[in-house]
């Protein structure tokens, strides 16, 4: 079934990996965070061993693997015993050196590859990755020097003027109205490579999580409906009617369309902007555009864990283990609430008692020690029978939480 090798087999030797011998399997992810830990925890599960590379002594995952090998990312000693001891490896973060995906992808399989992860970490190489596979994205143009921003097109304004790496959760992001602030944005910026985005009226932000394999076999998860605050998710929403289902389809068509375009191997994320129709912005875009993508198991995804009868964080593991890829059903409507810092109290912990004393509330923490604001301490999801059900529990929930109705 597959080639992969065991840890201490000679190369060019390889062994069936299966539940069977799992035990003797060991399975690595790139980066220490929330999303490694529960792909730990879903890994261990299924009977692996699981090592984490993070540089954190105290990082989620490290803290939860039977292996933490604590160097820097591109440190040649630490990703060669990564190496050594997996059988596979992944990452749990987009800004992972690809550098060092491809030296490990030397000695041993890795997935997603050093280059979808390349290219998901470049909006420019994104976006136009994006239109080969012929989904629409935002009006755009790339401002590498000045001369690009002083050519940009009048009806790129008002916009958003993002750096084309290492932004996230809104960091890196400029709003821009005129051309004066387009200038003191990109100087604010440092002048490093951006895109200007067109401001678009969105009328709902959506996201698609794709599982493909190795064998091109490719499954989803239903649409999830995401409302962000101050460039951060805030909520996410999974339940039949949170969008129309026609566009619900097209999204998850051209999410899989862009993971077969990356021969993909792994579990990707694809983000839309669901237009307000009727807005002039909109005119001439199809009322879906896609926004971005990470090469990895997703915040707006958590909600799996208790929804569906597949977690991405499971399919992340059947995806590098090489396991079959079943077509995940999700069997309860579902709100993930996130739980940012902002809600610890100075002293102590939000009212947790409270909390889980909601029918369908599912909490889960990350282990982290110190909580500050905008920082991802926790999710809870919300689980019931109906929507209106959950959608009350998940508002008595935010009440209690002191996070704003929605
Ligand atoms: P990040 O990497 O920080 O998630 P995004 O590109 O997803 O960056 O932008 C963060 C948020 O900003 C989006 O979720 C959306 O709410 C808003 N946004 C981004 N681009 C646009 C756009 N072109 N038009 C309108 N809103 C946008
Ligand atoms: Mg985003």
């Amino acid at each position: 079934m597959s080639d992969v090798l065991l840890p201490g087999a000679m190369p060019g030797e390889s062994k069936e990996m299966t539940l069977d011998n799992a035990k003797e399997m060991t399975l690595g992810v790139m980066g220490g965070g929330q999303l490694g830990r529960m792909l730990v925890h879903a890994a261990q599960r299924m009977g692996y061993f699981t090592a984490v590379l993070d540089p954190d002594a105290d990082s989620p995952a490290g803290r939860v693997s039977h292996h933490h090998i604590q160097t820097a990312y591109t440190d040649p000693a630490g990703l060669a015993q990564l190496a050594q001891i997996c059988a596979a490896v992944t990452t749990e973060f987009e800004n992972v050196p690809a550098q060092a995906l491809a030296q490990l992808a030397q000695t041993r399989p890795v997935a997603p590859s050093a280059d979808a992860v390349a290219i998901a970490q470049d909006r420019a190489r994104e976006k136009a990755h994006f239109v080969a596979c012929g989904v629409p994205c935002a009006p755009f143009a790339l401002i590498e020097s000045a001369v690009q921003l002083a050519q940009v097109p009048d009806d790129l304004l008002p916009g958003i003027l993002k750096t084309t790496r290492m932004g996230y959760d809104g960091k890196g992001q400029v709003r821009v109205a005129t051309r004066a602030e387009l200038v003191a944005a990109w100087d604010g910026l440092k002048q490093v490579d951006c895109v200007l985005e067109k401001m678009l009226p969105l009328q709902q932000e959506v996201s698609v999580i794709v599982a493909r394999g190795a064998d091109g076999a490719c499954v989803h998860l239903p649409v999830q409906r995401n409302l962000h605050r101050g460039g951060i998710l805030a909520v996410t929403e999974v339940y039949e009617g949170n969008m129309p289902a026609a566009l619900a389809e097209r999204a998850v068509a051209a999410a899989k369309s862009i993971a077969e375009g990356l021969r993909y191997v792994g579990v990707l994320c694809v983000e839309f902007f669901v237009l307000d129709a009727n807005a002039p912005a909109a005119q001439g875009l199809g009322g879906l555009v896609v926004n971005e993508m990470a090469p990895r198991p997703h915040n707006s995804g958590h909600y799996s864990l208790e929804a569906c009868d597949v977690s991405q964080f499971e399919l992340q593991v059947r995806t590098l283990a090489q396991l079959p890829l079943t077509q995940p059903r999700q069997h309860s409507p579902a709100i993930m609430l996130n739980l940012l810092g902002d809600l610890w109290p100075a002293q102590g912990t939000p009212p947790w008692d409270q909390i889980l004393a909601l029918p369908g509330a599912h909490l889960h923490l990350y282990g982290k020690a110190k909580a500050s604001p905008g920082r991802k301490m926790g999710h809870l999801t919300l689980t019931g029978t109906t929507v209106d059900q959950v959608r009350a529990t998940a508002l008595e929930a935010a009440r209690l939480l002191g996070i704003a109705a929605f």
